[in-house]
């Protein structure tokens, strides 16, 4: 469903928008997902410049929008919701509407995240998780989950967690209308938890890209959704060979931080390959498995 080469022009654009000015009429999604990020600009932070840009994934278990980049801080395009005054305030309990860049207990744990799932390269993950006693989220395209309820029972009962990832893996998000954002956000979250059965639970919603806002931050929240970014992003979507991916993950990996991988959009072979070392390698380093901060 995510179209990888639309993604990649995006994420091309959102840098170069970043690098160049704020005054851009582009919200680019940088620094939307990453923890830490030490460049007002964003554009050290943006998911395509980590590999080779971002050093900084903090150990910030559980900060709460603490990256100073978010798009707030962006200039807005006219075609942006502008503001959240049309949504109701969160009721008493709900998720924060901060971007949850680190595990939930923190410490020398990681949290492994999924997205653009489920697919066919689901079960295979879910298998080598399996053999390392590995806990996992995996943010799904509502449709897909509609599509192969039985994986996301599967996932359900091995102990995994589920994140909303939209209908429609719209990218840019932000530049839709609250209503179609809500829509996104909404309908996933139904379809996913019909997938799941009863009881199923989401609790974490992940933008496509990261397109994160504070619009469709507070949608999530209405949603009893936590916004869920990332510290480490593998860039396996763009399949840049096993031995990268493993190594980014690797250099990238602090205590407490979460790691962004793909189970679906395309050919996961490189990432169930890369999986299949990290896990070891992450237990051989110490670290023991957790959900993101919730
Ligand atoms: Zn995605």
């Amino acid at each position: 469903m995510p179209t990888k080469g639309t993604h990649r022009r995006l994420l091309r654009r959102a840098a170069a928008g970043c690098a160049a000015a704020l005054s851009l009429a582009l919200v680019c999604a940088c620094g939307t997902n990453q923890a830490g990020s030490s460049s007002s600009a964003g554009a050290a932070a943006h998911p395509s410049a980590s590999t080779s840009a971002s050093t900084s994934a903090s150990t910030s278990a559980t900060a709460s929008g603490s990256p100073s980049t978010h798009p707030t801080s962006h200039t807005a395009p006219a075609t942006a919701p502008a503001t959240t005054a049309a949504a109701p305030p969160p009721a008493a309990g709900a998720p924060s509407s901060g971007i949850a860049y680190g595990t939930a207990t923190g410490g020398r744990t990681v949290a492994l995240t999924f997205d653009d799932g489920p697919g066919p390269a689901t079960a295979q993950i879910l298998d080598l998780l399996a053999q390392y006693h590995a806990k996992a989220t995996f943010c799904e395209i509502g449709p897909q989950a509609a599509a192969d309820p039985a994986i996301v029972q599967r996932i359900r009962t091995a102990g995994h967690r589920l994140c909303d990832h939209t209908v429609h893996h719209p990218q840019p998000m932000h530049t839709l209308s609250h209503d179609k954002q809500t829509y996104e956000i909404d309908a996933a979250k139904d379809m996913i938890i019909k997938a799941g059965g009863p009881g199923t639970e989401v609790s974490w919603f992940r933008a496509p890209g990261g397109d994160f806002s504070a619009d469709n931050r507070a949608i999530a929240v209405q949603a009893d959704l936590r916004p869920l970014g990332w510290t480490v992003d593998t860039r396996d979507w763009a399949r840049p060979g096993v031995d990268k991916i493993v190594d980014t993950a690797q250099r990238e990996l602090r205590p407490g931080g979460v790691i962004l991988m793909h189970d679906g959009g395309g050919n996961r072979s490189q990432t169930v390959s890369a999986l299949a070392q990290l896990l070891p390698w992450l237990v051989q380093q110490g670290y023991t498995f957790d959900f993101p901060a919730s």
